[in-house]
This record gives C-alpha cells, sequence and structure tokens, in this order.
C-alpha cells in the first residue's frame, strides 16, 4: 500500500497533507515535524497577504490556483470566521514620489523594495480617498492604489495575546487530524530504509523528546521543511551530490494595537467604529510602503483593529536548529514600533511608548535561488548511490519549498498540486517551471 511521509508541518506540508486525505486512506498520510511548537516558523509568524496575479511567469498558474482555492475553501468553511479571510485593498506608500515597476515575481524582496514593486498602480489617490483610516497624511507622501476588485486577500487573525497562531494552519491541521492523518510531533526523520526490492520502504522517525524511534511505512517522502529542506534532505540522502537551492531569509514582524482602537476594533471613549469594522462586506488594507531612510515596512490592518508590521529582514541570520531557537533582536522591534508611531494614525504625535504590543516575531522564510518555489519529484539518480524509489505514481522523493514571501498565498495550490503529483492524478496548475534545475 502507498504510504505518503511528510517531513514539515509548516502551512506546506499541512496543505498538501489536506489535498493528500481526498483521495487517499488518511492513515497512510504521515506529517513529521520536530519543533516543540508547530507554525512557530515562517507560516505562523507571516503577513497573510494573498495575491491573484503578482507572481513570475513560471508560478503565476499556480498563484491562480491558489487564490481560488483559498476563495473555495473560505466559503465552504466559514473561513472569514475562522481564519479572518476578508478581502483587501492595497495600497503602496512613499515619501520619494516614483514610478511602480510591475517587475512581477519576488525581485523586490531580493533588493530590500517593497513588494508593490510586482505591480503596477491602478489609480493614484488624491486627497484622503479610500485611503486607509489609520494611515497617517504627510505633506507629500504618495499613495497609490495598487489592488484590483477581487484581486488580494489577507487570512490571518491576530488575537492571540503572545503570538498569532495561524488560523488557516490551524483551521488544515485540524481537519487533517479529523480524517485520520497522523501528526508526529515532536519528531525528526533519523534515517530512510529499503525494502526487499532495494526501493524506498520505510522511513525511522525519532520522538525528540524520548529515545523512542519507530519505522514508518514510506513509499513516498514530500520533503516540506521549508527553509530548513536542505538540511533534511542532505541527512537523509547522505550519498547525494545535489543541494536542494533553498536558503533562508529573516524577518521580524510586530502586531500592534494603536492607542485609540479597542479590541472589537472600535475607537475607545466615543463609541466609534471605525469604517472597516463591525460588516461582513467589510475589506482589510494592505500598505507596503517605502520610507526616506530606505526601508520598505509592510503594513496590514485586521478587522479588529490590530495591524501589522514587518520588513526588516536579514539574508546573514544563520539559521536556527529549529524554528523555536529565533530570538527576538529587540533593537528590530524598536525600529518597527518607531515606523509604526510614524505611519499609523494617532491623536496626538505619535509615540511609540503608546503602542499596545500584541504579539512580537522572527521567523525565516526559505527562500529559493530562482525566486520561485520548487515543487517536483527529486530524480532517483539525484538520490545518491544504492537509493531507488518505487517508478511512477507508485512511489518517489519530492520537494515543495521556496516560497519566499509567497508561502502563504501559494499554500493551498502547492498542497493541491504536490498532491495530485504523489498521487499521479493531473495537475490543476502547470508548475513545469518549478522544477529542480
Ligand atoms: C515576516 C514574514 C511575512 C510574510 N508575509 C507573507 C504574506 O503576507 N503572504 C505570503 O504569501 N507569504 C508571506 N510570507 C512567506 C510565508 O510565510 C512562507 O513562504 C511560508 O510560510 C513557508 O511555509 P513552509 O511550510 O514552507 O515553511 P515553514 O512555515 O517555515 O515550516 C517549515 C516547517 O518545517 C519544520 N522542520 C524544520 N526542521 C525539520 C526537520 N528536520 N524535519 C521535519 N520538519 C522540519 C519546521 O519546524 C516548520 O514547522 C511571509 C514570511 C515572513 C518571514
Amino acid at each position: 500500500m502507498n504510504s505518503t511521509v511528510i517531513l514539515g508541518a509548516g502551512l506546506i506540508g499541512v496543505s498538501t497533507a489536506y489535498y493528500l486525505s481526498e483521495h487517499q486512506i488518511p492513515s497512510t498520510i504521515h506529517l513529521v515535524d520536530p519543533s516543540p511548537e508547530l507554525f512557530s516558523s515562517a507560516s505562523g509568524f507571516a503577513g497573510g497577504f494573498l495575491a491573484k496575479d503578482w507572481f513570475a511567469p513560471s508560478s503565476a498558474s499556480l498563484g491562480a490556483l491558489s487564490f481560488d482555492e483559498h476563495r473555495k475553501l473560505a466559503e465552504q468553511n466559514d473561513g472569514r470566521a475562522k481564519w479572518g479571510y476578508t478581502r483587501s485593498s492595497t495600497f503602496s506608500h512613499s515619501h520619494v514620489p516614483g514610478t511602480l515597476e510591475g517587475g512581477r515575481g519576488d525581485d523586490w524582496l531580493r533588493t530590500g523594495q517593497s513588494r508593490a514593486q510586482a505591480v503596477t498602480a491602478v489609480a493614484v489617490e488624491s486627497g484622503d480617498g479610500n485611503r486607509p483610516p489609520w494611515l497617517r497624511r504627510v505633506d507629500g507622501d504618495d499613495v497609490q492604489l495598487i489592488s484590483e476588485e477581487g484581486t488580494t486577500g489577507l487570512v490571518s487573525v491576530f488575537l492571540h495575546p503572545k503570538r498569532d497562531p495561524l488560523r488557516l494552519c490551524q483551521f488544515l491541521l485540524q481537519a487533517c487530524l479529523d480524517r485520520g492523518v497522523r501528526l508526529h510531533h515532536p519528531a525528526k526523520a533519523i534515517s530512510i530504509r529499503t525494502d526487499a526490492r532495494r526501493e524506498l520502504g520505510s522511513i525511522r522517525i525519532a520522538e525528540t523528546t524520548s529515545s523512542t524511534e519507530t519505522d514508518l511505512p514510506c513509499t513516498h517522502l514530500l520533503i516540506a521543511a521549508g527553509a530548513w529542506s536542505p538540511r533534511v534532505f542532505a541527512e537523509l540522502f547522505r550519498h547525494s551530490s545535489i543541494r536542494l537551492p533553498i536558503s533562508s531569509l529573516a524577518g521580524h514582524s510586530l502586531v500592534f494595537r494603536p492607542p485609540l482602537v479597542s479590541r472589537d476594533g472600535g475607537r475607545q471613549g466615543d463609541g466609534q467604529q471605525p469604517k472597516e469594522s463591525g460588516d461582513a462586506e467589510a475589506v482589510s488594507y494592505a500598505v507596503y510602503s517605502t520610507t526616506r531612510d530606505g526601508w520598505s515596512p509592510e503594513l496590514y490592518s485586521r478587522l479588529d483593529g490590530s495591524i501589522y508590521i514587518a520588513g526588516i529582514n536579514s539574508a546573514t541570520e544563520p539559521l536556527p536548529p529549529l524554528p523555536s531557537d529565533a530570538v527576538i533582536d529587540a533593537e528590530k522591534i524598536k525600529r518597527l514600533k518607531e515606523t509604526a508611531a510614524q505611519m499609523v494614525f494617532f491623536d496626538q504625535e505619535g509615540n511609540e511608548s503608546d503602542l499596545e504590543v500584541v504579539r512580537e516575531g522572527h521567523c525565516f522564510r526559505p527562500i529559493s535561488d530562482t525566486g520561485v518555489p520548487v515543487i517536483a519529484r527529486i530524480a532517483d539518480a539525484d538520490l545518491g548511490i544504492g537509493v531507488r524509489t518505487r517508478p511512477g505514481a507508485e512511489g518517489g522523493v519530492y520537494v515543495a519549498a521556496g516560497h519566499g514571501p509567497w508561502g502563504i498565498t501559494l499554500s493551498l495550490g502547492t498542497g493541491k498540486v504536490m498532491a495530485e503529483m504523489v498521487q499521479g492524478r493531473p495537475r490543476s496548475a502547470d508548475v513545469s517551471g518549478l522544477g529542480l534545475s
């Protein structure tokens, strides 16, 4: 019987388990993750912005599929209430007027620019127009609407006092567990085993809190361990001469509540509701800014009135052994707070000490050498001497990682297509440009 082991229970691994379990006996699907706390990685600390068509040509088909899967999943499962799925109006904001280049892809991330560089503006705002009610107006700043109706959305909600468990991740994981998918956590794969035909047949996992080791049947192995994917591959396939072309880009983030906004999203004291709160048709706001000192904060407002800010990134920070080992840098959080206080409307002059901090975050995006994710089967010849897998849809070692700044958006499409690939079914999106070169 086919049995699939997924290494990594971030959003990519969990999405794949979800779609696999629609066509496979769920108890033959195993999720393995060593982190003591699930979703303490990029999937749990991301902004949750979704776009339909902001992608490089090779991932455009996957992007369109994924955006549609997010909409369907939310419609079928009350995603607005369960994980805060909502439409967003998206703006670029700059103190230095300039032209958006409309480059698409993730070049903006590599050069430290704003995500807004991926698209061209659809309207230049004049006056206060539809600008987010919380965005402070400063003389000379430039605000442009960059989303067209129905092409962007937001999926995460920040209510937890310490950090935001990304509720989409939790919903999908719970759905998998309810169907009978097996979760091994905290646990780590330590070696692969071949069967009598010398083909991949099982994988040995070790619980990280005890000395217990277990062999899981494994005809199909999926590496979906985000930035840790190259390490996982190298540890299990020691004789392989290839390296998975993925590295990490660390990012700090902060969720805060402006001083005058209460927990239900209304203004404290005067009972006034911001216009996005309490209305079923209401939207959230995404703002991609460029500051005078040349960095690119991203801000997302939530229906509960809290605001997420990120954009301080570093490619030189070493990847820790586990996501939960990431240490918050107080200086970087201070810089996020200062920027928030400059950009967000306060009744008095902004003062970062007035911000109510909901949570702080530090995590590692998996970024690929090509700037688009790797979604592919690894050829047997690249697994190293002595390792083969069953032919065709009967087996294989696969990788789904390197989603960079787009892993939340592309998660559901990736899960669906990867499940189709593993199960030998026709693919719902063209991922032929996302292979291992
Ligand atoms: C600050 C920030 C903001 C972002 N905002 C957005 C956004 O608005 N929209 C968007 O689309 N994307 C966004 N992203 C990108 C997105 O978060 C990532 O692309 C996505 O979460 C990657 O998911 P993943 O499952 O591949 O990796 P991860 O979420 O990192 O999960 C990897 C998992 O692998 C596990 N693992 C580690 N070692 C092993 C091992 N040995 N064996 C098995 N498992 C292992 C980890 O414990 C973890 O659970 C953002 C990222 C950052 C950092």
